[in-house]
């Protein structure tokens, strides 16, 4: 019985792998074609396993790649991608890391040899292609992605000859050089692109660069043009400004190593105005590779003050500019009379107690009845002058406060009021002064950035505090120019 119903269940398996065959060759008839008639080189087993035996990747709406989904395309990322995979020593590295691990440190000769005939192959396909071909596909590329192609091998760099790279030379194709040059910062630790140049320059204090308030006689790299063109910047406070390469500077380094950067921490400074009484705290810090800057300014206010009291303890009188730290934006909105507002609340100090008997026992008796209840004398802040505020045409935030700090010049009243103005900001990435958006819109060169739909729920401010000191401000945030109407100095009310 058993010896009869053996080669009946193998005839049955049997007849079943056949079927499975040809039901999936009915499915695919393409990829079973091709394994049929022509074995894939052995190279393609390494890793990249939907690269087809032409070098070409398959999708799938099935597959797990992100190139389907997932923003715009990177034009320049998927020139790099083909060039790698046509790459002799990408392979090696690919088809390393996929058998032996990243420690790998050996490979046997056959399998180099084979890769080198896959990398011949390839070679051989891609000099046969005319080179009116290849111009013809960078005629539908811009300046930038047609140098990324030229560079990417000899045989393209022969095909598409100079012409990228003169175009990019042009002054109408700045931004393309700046893009294309922006690319090449991971191969430059000791050198920083230069903007007004378009170019990279040797940085002679690589890794110790400090900012200084006389930047211009201070710099961090010989530009020829330093002396003819204006060096990207902020102004922070008054008489204090941001290079831009400070910026570029500590993203560096965070999203490549220290060798390219200097660390945010060492930008943050504590200094004193010398035209007036404020004085100011600067912080950074990195937050998804961007530079977050925080500035803490803060007077000593007396309380009634007159408007001319308020101008002068706001304003540079030279400049006619707040002496804190603003974005470009704000004479729109209501930031100075939501300081105007602040200083209002301002409490006059308690007489002395013998003043007031001298005027009213009665009086004095209900006086010190109320410090007893108040024993902390803070200023109470309105409905408009204690939220926050978001700029709504860039990542700016502001907070004004009323607070009391102590005057260490003052031997009668040590403890005082002052007016506490705090900025948050966004800085950007680093790219470019004019393409990163947070940077242009900070600094008012484009006016096309939406701040409640770019910063998002979480707050510059909420993301900066959680970080540093682990506690968000509690304060609600609401938007500095409610009206949004975009007068600038044209308007009425910023003084
Ligand atoms: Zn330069
Ligand atoms: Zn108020
Ligand atoms: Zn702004």
């Amino acid at each position: 019985m058993a010896s009869s119903s053996k080669p009946g269940f193998f005839a049955r398996v049997g007849r079943k792998l056949k079927s499975d065959k040809e039901r999936r060759k009915v499915e695919n008839p393409a990829k079973l074609q091709k394994r049929n008639s022509e074995a894939p080189p052995p190279y393609f087993e390494y890793g990249q396993q939907d690269v087809n035996e032409l070098g070409e990747r398959e999708y799938s709406i099935w597959s797990e790649t992100s190139t389907l989904v997932g923003g715009p395309r990177d034009h320049t990322e998927m020139l790099h991608g083909l060039t790698h995979q046509g790459s002799f020593d990408s392979l090696i590295a690919d088809s390393r890391l996929a058998t032996e691990g990243p420690r790998a440190q050996v490979m046997d000769t056959a399998t180099l040899r084979r890769l080198h005939e896959a990398s011949e192959r390839k070679k051989r396909i891609l000099k046969r292609l005319p080179a009116s071909v290849c111009k013809r596909v960078a005629s539908f590329l811009d300046p930038a992605d047609v140098a990324h192609l030229a560079m990417t091998c000899r045989l393209l760099l022969e095909k598409l000859g100079n012409e990228p790279f003169d175009a990019l030379a042009l002054r109408e194709n700045r931004h393309h050089r700046i893009r294309f040059l922006n690319h090449m910062d991971a191969q430059f630790p000791s050198h920083l692109l230069c903007f007004p140049c378009g170019t990279y320059h040797r940085r002679f204090m690589t890794g110790s660069e400090k900012l200084r308030t006389d930047f211009v006689n201070n710099p961090i790299f010989v530009c020829p043009k330093a002396t003819s063109s204006v060096l990207p910047r902020m102004r922070l406070t008054h008489g204090r400004q941001l290079p831009y390469y400070f910026v570029q500077l500590a993203t560096r380094q965070a999203v490549h190593s220290r060798r390219y950067g200097i660390d945010p921490s060492t930008l943050s400074r504590k200094w004193k105005d010398p035209l007036s009484d404020w004085s100011h705290q600067s912080r950074y810090m990195i937050h998804d590779s961007r530079l977050l800057l925080r500035i803490r300014s803060q007077v000593f206010a007396s309380p009634k003050l007159t408007p001319t009291g308020e101008r002068k303890l706001l304003y540079d009188p030279e400049e006619y500019t707040p002496f804190f730290s603003v974005c470009a934006h704000w004479r729109d909105g209501v930031l100075m009379k939501v300081c105007k507002c602040a200083l209002s609340h301002v409490p006059s100090p308690p007489e002395s107690l013998l003043d007031q008997m001298k005027k009213s026992p009665r009086a004095a008796a209900l006086e010190a009845r109320n410090l007893m209840a108040r024993p902390d004398f803070r200023a109470k802040q309105c409905e408009f002058c204690a939220p926050a505020r978001r700029c709504p045409a860039c990542p700016t935030e502001y907070l004004v406060e009323v607070g009391v700090a102590e005057d260490p010049k003052d031997p009668v009243n040590r403890f005082k009021h002052v007016l506490v103005v705090t900025r948050w900001s966004d800085l950007g990435d680093g790219k470019s002064p004019t393409a990163s958006p947070e940077w242009a819109a900070i600094n008012g060169l484009k006016a096309d950035y939406d701040s409640f739909s770019n910063v998002g729920r979480r707050a510059v401010a909420g993301t900066f505090e959680s970080q540093m000191s682990g506690c968000i401000p509690g304060q609600r945030m609401i938007s500095l120019n409610p009206n949004n109407k975009k007068l600038g100095e044209e308007g009425h009310g910023w003084y």
